[in-house]
């Protein structure tokens, strides 16, 4: 379903409570790579990564709870998402349950490559150009 051609894309970055210092730690790791793309992410995943890598260029949509996570799956739609990375954390119960559900449907239904632990995220990121 990819037409659009590949800088067009964003790299997506969500991470749940327990799971943000693993994605600012992921994304210090990375910085090099990510700062070749433009990136989204759910609001204080993005806050967060703003102030610790301000070299990268960060669109923030609302917080998870608040829909950013659905806003994430709407630019999937859109064939605005090259990769996905949400670091979930299955150890909590979360209010947007369901939102996570959705957005891993549109991930599979659009063939988006995603994430959702560390070990998956460093591979896909090391095939990121
Ligand atoms: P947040 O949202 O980055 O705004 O915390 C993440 C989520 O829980 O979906």
């Amino acid at each position: 379903m990819s037409e659009q051609p590949r800088q067009e894309q964003a790299i997506a970055l969500i991470a749940h409570d327990q799971k943000k210092p693993d994605m600012v730690a992921w994304a210090t790791r990375h910085r090099a790579v990510l700062a070749r793309h433009r990136i989204v992410a759910t609001g204080t995943t993005g806050s967060l990564l703003k102030g610790k890598l301000p070299e990268l260029d960060i669109r923030l949509m609302k917080s998870g709870p608040l829909g950013g996570d659905q806003q994430i799956g709407a630019l999937i739609v859109e064939n605005a998402i090259s990769l996905l990375v949400f670091l979930v954390d299955p150890l909590s119960p979360h209010p947007h349950d369901v939102d996570v559900k959705a957005l891993t449907r549109l991930a599979v239904v659009y063939n988006v490559p995603m994430a959702c632990n560390l070990a998956t995220a460093d591979i896909l990121i090391a095939g990121t150009p």
